[in-house]
């Protein structure tokens, strides 16, 4: 079963084993039964650097950064242009 983490108003983060379906329903401490929130791992936390060779440098950027997107949209239609252009003189 997968491991969840969960936030009790008293005693902090919990981590609970459950199945999968479970997810989308309350659950409470094991200690003092107050219902806890779902915390949800950020994704940098468990992938490893190591895994995803150039996604600092380029996708993470591309998801934070609309400039980003819209310069590599740019980018990609000027290629397109370019390959037109260059099919029309030969
Ligand atoms: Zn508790």
């Amino acid at each position: 079963m997968p491991l969840y983490q969960y936030r009790c108003p008293v005693h902090g983060p919990v981590e609970l084993r459950h199945p999968m379906a479970e997810c989308g329903i309350p659950h409470e401490c094991p200690d003092c039964h107050q219902e806890m929130r779902r915390v949800f791992v950020a994704l940098h936390h468990w992938w490893p650097s190591n895994h995803r060779p150039g996604f600092e440098n380029s996708g993470q950027r591309a998801f934070l950064d609309p400039d980003f997107q819209s310069r590599a949209r740019d980018q990609l239609a000027e290629a397109k242009e370019a390959h037109v252009n260059r099919e029309a003189k030969s």
